[in-house]
């Protein structure tokens, strides 16, 4: 029987984790292997869309409304699957991949660990438990210029607040990396401090 495995790609926002997996992408393309590019569904209607990095590069992808739509576009025939904002799938998604590297399908997913309140993003824990490999990527803190770990999330000129929905109507909402000791999150209560 042949396995697959799992490689995650993580970090903040700009980390060049999007990059990262269209390189990967792009070496089993020149290696005529047969591969399928996904995205959750978050901001398109369109069944095919592109996942595009910071620098422009794109490619065409499927876009995926549940993670179990993915069983429909994978066959014998293919070598591996690309997943980008995986942070952005359902639940389920942690036994689809298990069940596509069982069937000996390469996956290579890519998301955000962190929100931008901190805290770890929806399954991606799971998922990095899950991984067989795992590369934490980090941008460049636009504040000082350090390694950045974190995604700042930016409303209306100032730094979001803990409790900020995630979806603000009639809001400037914009995202920035920075380091932990530039990242602000007003209202944020940490434990033991
Ligand atoms: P991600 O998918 O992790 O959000 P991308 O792969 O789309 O990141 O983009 C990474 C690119 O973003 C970098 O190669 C760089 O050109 C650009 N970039 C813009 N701002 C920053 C920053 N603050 N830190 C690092 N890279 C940045
Ligand atoms: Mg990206
Ligand atoms: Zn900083």
């Amino acid at each position: 029987m042949k396995i697959g495995r799992i490689e995650a790609i993580v970090g903040p926002m700009f980390a060049g984790k999007t990059e990262e997996l269209l390189r990967r992408l792009k070496r089993m393309e020149y290696a005529h292997k047969n591969v399928i590019l996904f995205k959750p569904d978050i901001d398109t209607r369109y069944e095919e869309s592109y996942v595009v990095s910071h620098n422009k590069n794109k490619s065409l992808c499927v876009c995926l409304k549940k993670s179990v739509d993915m069983f429909n576009y994978v066959t014998d025939k293919t070598d591996a699957i690309f997943i980008d904002e995986f942070q952005f799938l359902d639940d389920e998604s942690l036994d689809v991949i298990i069940a596509l590297k069982r069937r000996g399908i390469r996956i290579v997913l890519s998301g955000l660990d962190k929100d931008f309140r901190g805290e770890p993003f929806g399954v991606m824990p799971n998922v990095l438990a899950l991984a067989d490999e795992v590369l934490k990527l980090r941008a460049v803190c636009v504040k000082c210029g350090a390694d950045a770990n974190c995604t700042q999330r930016i409303i209306n000129n100032s730094p979001a607040s803990y409790n900020d929905p995630i979806i603000l109507v009639g809001a400037t909402d914009s995202y920035e990396a920075r380091c932990d000791a530039c990242f602000e999150i007003k209202d944020k209560k940490y434990k033991y401090e």
